[in-house]
């Protein structure tokens, strides 16, 4: 039977849209199919009177976004468009907020370590740095740490350095339990990312990039898809009132997801599959009445509160200081995280138990949050970002090592990225094996050399 069209992808995050775009690129017939109304997943932004809130991802760096900025230089977007964030990184000890986390000059300020842990960082700088080539966020599983967890990589050091910098960075930024997932994901990104004071944020919103993929893309919007299979050759898909046949498809999707939808996975993509757990994040967005920010030296744009000292919230976001424009004049919008620890009861809590809960633990760092409170948004996600666990780090490079099929995958865990990077690098490199299986040339991709076995 004739296919209905070249490539069916699932999912309308970054990950399938870019997919869906290197893949036009080449001539082929796309169509996405998204279960929400909008674009974007984890990186859409919702509007409401005046302000632009930011659903999941906040920003992206300069470094360490390769794929990224090649994607939107081809797109052609102009860097004004990406402005700098305003407002600094800070953690909180002792009652205030600590400036300079991630900057060069941590190591002599301390930014939230105290005087006896500094040397700790300038030793854990200087491992990292002696072996920086190994570091390569396209292959965490080759990095010297191995599988080692985070909180297994910092027991070498100064307690300070795991409770007021590794931790904090990884619970309010990916919604990591340092005693679960590993390190090399973390220190990869953290060295290519480079300093926090160069991170830039999408004008208008970080649905920016997933907006401009989608136009002139076939997006099939508040579509569902249950099912997909590999009918030996092509792909079908199943939705509730019938089927579509594909000569392939992409699951663009968190990896939970993805196995559910695929039960016939093929033995060399089960156990990646299954290793492959998310994190779920839940942020609170205070739409205030006027620009309240936690108090410091220098006006902040992340505020991260360690474990150690606070239960409920893993940091505070500042997004009219990232971006002017995400609250109107003389206004504020200010994110809270929720901390690890919590999320899991809070996601199952009413969205305003939920809130109540965080804006109240927020008055500590945010004095009179709650009174300045116009509106509030919940944001919740049982996927929130892939947790890279030992055993996901493990199995990944056999998944990899797998031959290009009818059912290809695509998604920030794919490469245990735990960013939009991940998710760009993915969908190009799942539309390389797309092309690949079907024999078509490869337009100059966004990923890079990957190897790739065409079926037989
Ligand atoms: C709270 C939070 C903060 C983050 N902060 C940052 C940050 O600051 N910087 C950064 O770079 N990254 C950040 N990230 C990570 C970034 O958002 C993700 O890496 C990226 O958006 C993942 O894109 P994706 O396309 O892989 O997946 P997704 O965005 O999850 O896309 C999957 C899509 O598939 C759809 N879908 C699911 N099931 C089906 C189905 N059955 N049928 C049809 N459609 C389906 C979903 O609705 C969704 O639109 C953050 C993530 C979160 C959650």
């Amino acid at each position: 039977m004739t296919p209905d069209l070249d490539v069916a992808v699932v999912g309308a995050g970054i990950a399938g849209l870019t997919a869906a775009h290197e893949l036009r690129r080449a001539g082929l017939t796309v169509r996405v199919y998204e279960h929400l109304p909008e674009v974007g997943g984890r990186m859409r932004s919702v509007r409401h009177e005046g302000w632009t809130v930011d659903t999941g991802a906040e920003q992206v760096a300069p470094r360490g976004y390769r794929a990224t900025w090649e994607l939107l230089r081809r797109l052609g977007v102009c860097p004004a468009d990406v402005p700098r964030v305003g407002g600094a990184l800070a953690v909180w000890r002792d009652g205030r907020a600590r400036l300079g986390v991630g900057e060069n000059t941590a190591v002599l300020t301390g930014a939230g370590l105290s005087a006896r842990a500094r040397p700790a960082l300038a030793a854990f700088s200087a491992r990292t740095g002696r072996h920086r080539a190994r570091f390569d966020g396209d292959r965490p599983e080759a990095t010297p740490f191995g599988a080692a967890t985070v909180r297994q990589v910092a027991a070498r050091y100064h307690p300070d350095l795991h409770d007021y910098l590794l931790q904090p960075v990884a619970g309010c930024f990916f919604g990591w339990d340092t005693a679960r997932s590993t390190a090399a994901p973390l220190v990869s990104l953290l060295l290519e990312s480079g300093a926090p004071s160069g991170w830039r944020t999408y004008r208008g919103g970080m649905d920016f990039l997933a907006r401009r993929l989608a136009e002139g893309t076939d997006v099939a919007a508040g579509r569902t898809v249950r099912e997909v299979t590999d009918a030996g050759g092509h792909a079908v898909l199943r939705f509730d009132d019938g089927q579509v046949r594909a000569r392939a498809a992409v699951l663009a999707v968190p990896a939970p997801v993805a196995a559910a939808l695929r039960p016939d996975a093929p033995a060399d993509e089960r156990p990646f599959l299954d290793a492959c757990a998310f994190t779920p994040m839940l942020k609170v967005s205070c739409l205030l009445d006027r620009p309240l920010a936690p108090p410091a030296r220098r006006p902040l744009h992340v505020l991260l509160t360690p474990a150690v000292e606070e239960d409920v919230l893993s940091g505070v976001v500042v997004d009219h200081a990232k971006d002017p424009g995400r609250a109107p004049a003389g206004r504020g919008l200010v994110t809270l995280v929720a901390g690890p620890r919590r999320v899991r009861d809070l996601l199952d809590a009413d969205g305003d138990e939920a809130a109540d809960v965080l804006v109240r633990a927020a008055e500590r760092y945010v004095p009179g949050i709650a009174g300045a409170c116009r509106h509030r948004l919940v944001h919740a996600f049982r996927h929130g970002l892939p947790e890279a666990g030992p055993r996901a780090l493990r199995e990944r490079s056999g998944f990899v090592a797998r031959p290009a099929r009818a059912v290809e995958y695509a998604g920030d865990w794919v490469m245990l990225r735990p960013a939009s990077e991940g998710a760009v690098r993915a969908g190009a490199l799942a539309a390389s094996r797309v092309l690949s299986r079907l024999g078509r040339r490869r337009p100059a991709g966004l990923d890079r050399a990957e190897e790739i076995r065409a079926t037989a």
